[in-house]
């Protein structure tokens, strides 16, 4: 970090001309502005789903604009405005997916890079997560237009709806419908957590959100994407920890969510000697602690989330049957399938070990495979990060949780640039992410699809 390398985001942002590059592939030339880019994240969130105030300061809130709502719609309202100013065109597909679209100067009819996100969020979230991509793409694009600068193919924005499924509870829902991963049927379907009598379907209806483009990745019937980078806060502490302003995302973890039910007898916990018995619940807890073990020894991460016992369990009687979820993740499938099969075997072990042994029966719940991000996507961001702040300010990382990058990079090439937030804090009122690094995300932003579009015009 305190290499002579790095170079000073504040010196870098006011002097551009200082950046490094290679001869091969130089910067844009352009500059974001970064005033310009923290007014619309904080004006717009100001104005639309504004909540949880948690210090003085007018962006000292966190957000509750839920997907669909009257402040998400006035929001995709502002931001079709905008685009529309720039002279995009803007197409609005079946579950509500926002394309806003720029033309190259090739006039090709290729599908365009896209920089895409969510304006969503949870309910208790923050102003960063997603909304700080959407604002960074539009930025992007304001830059482009005020300077004159073309690329040559079409560029654009994508506003993915119902990123968060924290209303219509699937998250990453319409570009897993876009991706052929979620039924439209399914989608359309969800119901609103707090009144099933609204489904997505309705509220897009209701806000004129429901449009006519199939939702699709198909380029006969819906709107496919030539590339997609999607700028988003880290939600972790790694790049703070290690002093990076840039991550480089390789890709997402695999994970595998799974869930056990162990099966013992209820019995009296005075008379019944521990000999005698078949305690689900001790071993749940064993199980439970060998697959952090398990985990450890892999590099990878197990986590339970729900524990349950029946309802009607008491102080001195030992519970019938206990249920626990376990959520598997690592880079690798391969690491993920191994760290189950050796839970499994454990587990066996476990539960001959107590009394007179338990039995245990288990589900896979979801099966989520790594996703591998497109190499010339990644090379494009690497060279950006590079450029703009040398090689001790970016390092290589995953992403540990989904994305909508996750689902478009079954079908276009993806990457994802990750800034730093404070103390890794995201869903989260006080997720805060400094203007300095919304800058130096959005420029790189700017620098990879600059980069991306240049070399696919190269081999065009
Ligand atoms: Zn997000």
């Amino acid at each position: 970090m305190a290499s002579t390398k790095f170079i000073p985001k504040r010196a870098l942002l006011s002097n551009p001309s200082r950046t490094l590059s290679t001869t091969s592939n130089p910067p844009s030339g352009l500059k974001i502005n970064s005033s310009r880019l923290w007014e619309s994240i904080h004006q717009t969130c100001n104005q639309w789903g504004a909540a949880h105030r948690y210090g003085p300061h007018p962006e000292e809130t966190g957000m509750a604009r839920l997907t669909l709502t009257d402040d998400d719609a006035h929001a995709r309202r502002w931001l079709a405005d905008e685009v529309h100013k720039l002279g995009c065109s803007l197409q609005v597909d079946q579950m509500g997916n926002m394309f806003a679209r720029q033309a190259g100067s090739l006039r090709s009819s290729a599908p365009m890079i896209a920089m895409g996100s969510h304006l969503d969020t949870q309910p208790r979230g923050g102003r960063y997560d997603g909304v700080l991509g959407v604002m960074a793409a539009l930025e992007v694009l304001r830059t482009m237009k005020e300077s004159g600068f073309r690329t040559g193919f079409d560029v654009g924005l994508v506003n993915w709806t119902n990123e968060e499924g924290a209303r219509f509870p699937k998250s990453m829902c319409s570009s897993g419908v876009w991706a052929g991963a979620i039924p439209i049927e399914q989608a359309w379907d969800l119901r609103d957590i707090q009144n099933p009598k609204v489904t997505l379907r309705s509220e897009l209806e209701r806000h004129g959100y429901l449009g006519e483009l199939a939702c699709s990745s198909d380029p006969a019937t819906g709107y496919p994407l030539g590339a997609h980078f999607e700028l988003h806060i880290e939600q972790g502490p790694i790049l703070q920890e290690t002093g990076r302003s840039i991550g480089v995302v390789q890709g997402a973890q695999g994970y595998r969510w799974l869930k056990f039910t162990v099966h013992g007898r209820d019995a009296h916990t005075g008379t019944t000697p521990l000999s005698a018995r078949k305690d689900p619940l001790l071993a749940a807890a064993r199980m439970i602690a060998a697959s952090n073990d398990i985990a450890q020894a892999h590099g990878a991460l197990a986590s339970t989330g729900v524990l349950q016992i029946p309802s009607n369990a008491s102080t001195n009687t030992v519970a019938s049957e206990t249920t626990f979820t376990l959520d598997i993740r690592h880079p690798e499938d391969s690491v993920v399938h191994a760290v189950q099969d050796a839970c499994l075997s454990a587990f066996g072990r476990i539960a001959a070990q107590d009394g007179k042994g338990v039995t245990f029966d288990w589900t896979l719940d979801t099966d989520s495979p790594a996703a591998k991000f497109d190499e010339g996507c990644i090379g494009a961001v690497r060279d950006a990060a590079e450029g703009l702040v040398g090689a001790d300010g970016w390092l290589d990382i995953t992403s540990g949780a989904g994305h909508d990058s996750v689902y478009t990079s079954k079908h276009c090439p993806t990457t994802m640039i990750f800034v730093p937030c404070r103390d890794g804090v995201s869903h989260h009122p006080e997720e805060y992410c400094r203007a300095e690094d919304c800058a130096i995300g959005t420029q790189a932003l700017l620098e990879a699809v600059v980069r991306y579009d240049r070399s696919m015009v190269e081999k065009s």
